[in-house]
């Protein structure tokens, strides 16, 4: 009879999640977040036994994952842009590749002070990343749904950011007059998938929330009103940027050349695919 040690555990909790193509990392991450340790801990205790308490505790987190949920649900916990920001089903879970987003601004916009709308921020992830990365910026995240206002202000407290502040709206429908024509740029990840996408029904999505996922038009509807709403907030010759599906750039950078915006571009990510579009609001 194999006796518990971690090395045993680690074996055989992999055994039980086939379906996952990160059995290993997931059941570490889990196990990890059980006893409290670092991962560097299963190469170096891998004879260590595991006592019934951490084995009981670590056997209802692995539960839910054999079920499918997100290792991020599950600790509660996703990094994003090196930090480390609290997830909860309310939001969808940050993506790495939306930070492809932040190195965009990042890199367009070397101003010493500047202000900007995150829309749809969810965990807060966008607008955090670039308030550490420019603490002279001034940066409001915006989102409909009020639990994920509420995880990205405590976000914000943990992380101790002060340069953002978030609040309640549908896209910029509540926003505060005082951001009018106001914004040197104005960012989303908004949902983009098309209501019959059968990725849908596939992973981790099918534990996020759809409105955070799904919208009309193909997906397009969402893109739509943010780059119509947008005019309003952006400055003359300020930018908008988009995250999209890896087939919607061409789509997105007619949307905005049709409300009169200029010179829009699709970048590519890490993958190779077409994942942002940004544009320069009418001059
Ligand atoms: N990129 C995510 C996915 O395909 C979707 C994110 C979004 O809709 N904004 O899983």
């Amino acid at each position: 009879m194999s006796t518990n040690t971690v090395a045993n555990v680690v074996r055989a909790s992999v055994a039980r999640l086939p379906q996952s193509d990160t059995a290993t990392l997931d059941v570490q991450v889990l196990l990890a977040t059980v006893l409290n340790v670092g991962r560097s801990f299963f190469y170096t205790w891998p004879d260590k036994l595991l006592d019934e308490d951490a084995l009981a505790k670590f056997e209802q987190l692995l539960l839910r994952r054999i079920n499918g949920e997100p290792i991020a649900y599950i600790v509660g916990e996703q990094e994003f842009w090196s930090l480390p920001l609290k997830v909860a089903p309310s939001t969808l879970i940050p993506r790495p590749e939306t930070e492809l987003l932040v190195e965009t601004i990042l890199d367009k916009l070397q101003l010493e002070s500047a202000k900007g709308i995150d829309l749809g921020t969810g965990t807060g992830a966008i607008a955090l990343a670039l308030a550490s990365e420019q603490p002279n910026w001034q940066i409001l995240g915006v989102d409909f749904n009020h639990d994920a206002v509420e995880l990205a202000s405590k976000n914000k407290q943990s992380l101790s950011i002060d340069n953002v502040e978030f609040v309640q709206s549908s896209w910029l429908s509540n926003v505060d007059p005082k951001w009018l024509n106001q914004c040197d740029f104005i960012v989303s990840n908004p949902p983009y998938i098309d209501k019959k996408d059968p990725h849908l029904s596939q992973g981790d999505v099918r534990f996020e929330p759809s409105s955070a996922l799904v919208a009309d038009k193909e997906g397009l509807q969402d893109i739509i009103d943010i780059a119509q709403q947008s005019l309003n907030y952006l400055k003359p010759d300020s930018l908008l940027l988009l995250e999209h599906g890896f087939e919607q750039g061409e789509a997105v950078r007619s949307i905005l050349t049709s409300f009169g915006y200029q010179h829009a571009a699709t970048l590519k990510d890490l993958a190779g695919l077409d994942r942002i579009t940004f544009a320069s609001s009418p001059k």
